[in-house]
């Protein structure tokens, strides 16, 4: 059997607040319980939105926390190196051609604006399904790339992507229902993270992915291309969304539950207690360290973590 690894794989878009660490935490335990390691990779790939200075503060607040990780972060330890992702484009270049190979991508000249207006069916939550203007009408299809820009689309089947996530049960989705064809590089070169999740959870040997449950449909579009390239899938484990006392889904705007502010009301023991009574791990919100927790931690164990979102009072 693999030996376990987990990993934590934040966007360095700003400083991580109560959501971010109860992921964290819950990935960083569910690895230590199995005697496994644990990951830090830095999803940077929105060079607009990405800054060094968030990077260093999310290793800097882990630290304080005592979630240490034993592979990746910024200074690139380990063998599966760089673990940055705006640094690893030549490996996403490498497995776009194998998919490429296949047949089933195609190049795409809609702008988001022009599929709205096309009006391609939207589901409730914002999610644009691409009604598939740009699709060939004979897959697989192996034309050679064209000379204007263009974003590049993955097909995607009229059928069911069945997985078990390890908190929820079974899952099913259809992809062609649920998100329509794809995109695996954008028009103006940027990787999407669908591709590079992907190729790096793999790359890196990653074999438990612990996260946010708005990230379930992503578990059935990235089994779909661990599939055509060959990889074996990791085991997936989605936890649930800390929400604020108006049942939105914390976010920055929430400044009172950012690092910066809980740093200032909390030690790392009364923070990490807190997350571990949110988590249904303890019964009472007494300080403990992580290392604490590691004995009382199943995934299963806590029925908590099977919910959608957590309230936070
Ligand atoms: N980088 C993503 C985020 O910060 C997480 C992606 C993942 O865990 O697969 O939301």
């Amino acid at each position: 059997m693999d030996a376990c690894k987990g990993r934590f794989a934040p966007s360095p878009t700003g400083r991580m607040h109560l959501g971010n660490i109860f992921t964290a935490l819950i990935s960083w335990l569910d690895a230590k319980s199995r005697g496994g390691t644990w990951l830090l990779r830095i999803e940077d790939l929105d060079t607009q939105r990405s800054r060094y200075e968030y990077a260093r503060l999310i290793e800097d607040d882990l630290s304080w926390l005592g979630l240490e990780w034993d592979e990746g972060g910024l200074d690139d330890t380990g063998d599966a190196a760089p673990y940055s992702q705006s640094r690893r484009s030549g490996i996403y270049a490498g497995c776009l051609s194998r998919l490429e190979a296949t047949g089933f991508t195609y190049p795409c000249r809609c702008t988001r604006a022009g599929i709205m207006a096309a009006r391609a069916p939207h589901q409730r939550d914002g999610r644009v399904i691409y009604g598939g203007t740009c699709r060939p009408g004979i897959l697989p299809c192996h034309a050679p790339r064209p000379d204007y820009p263009h974003a590049v689309r993955l097909y995607v089947p009229d059928t069911d992507i069945v997985f078990t996530d390890c908190l929820r049960g079974r899952q099913h989705f259809n992809l062609a229902r649920e998100c329509g064809d794809f995109i695996l590089r954008r028009a103006d070169g940027a990787w999407a993270y669908q591709l590079a999740v992907v190729v790096d959870d793999a790359l890196m040997g990653v074999t438990r992915v612990v996260r946010g449950c708005d990230l379930l449909l992503s578990a059935a579009q990235q089994i779909y291309l661990y599939g055509l390239l060959g990889f074996r899938a990791p085991e997936f484990a989605h936890v649930p969304l800390l929400c604020n006392g108006a049942g939105q889904r914390l976010s920055k705007r929430d400044g009172a539950l950012d690092m910066e502010s809980l740093r200032r009301t909390h030690t790392p023991g009364q923070l990490v207690g807190r997350l571990a009574f949110m988590a249904g791990l303890t019964v009472s919100p007494e300080p403990c360290s992580p290392s604490d927790l590691v004995p009382l931690f199943s995934p299963e164990c806590a029925g908590v973590l099977a919910a959608d979102s957590i309230q936070v009072g």
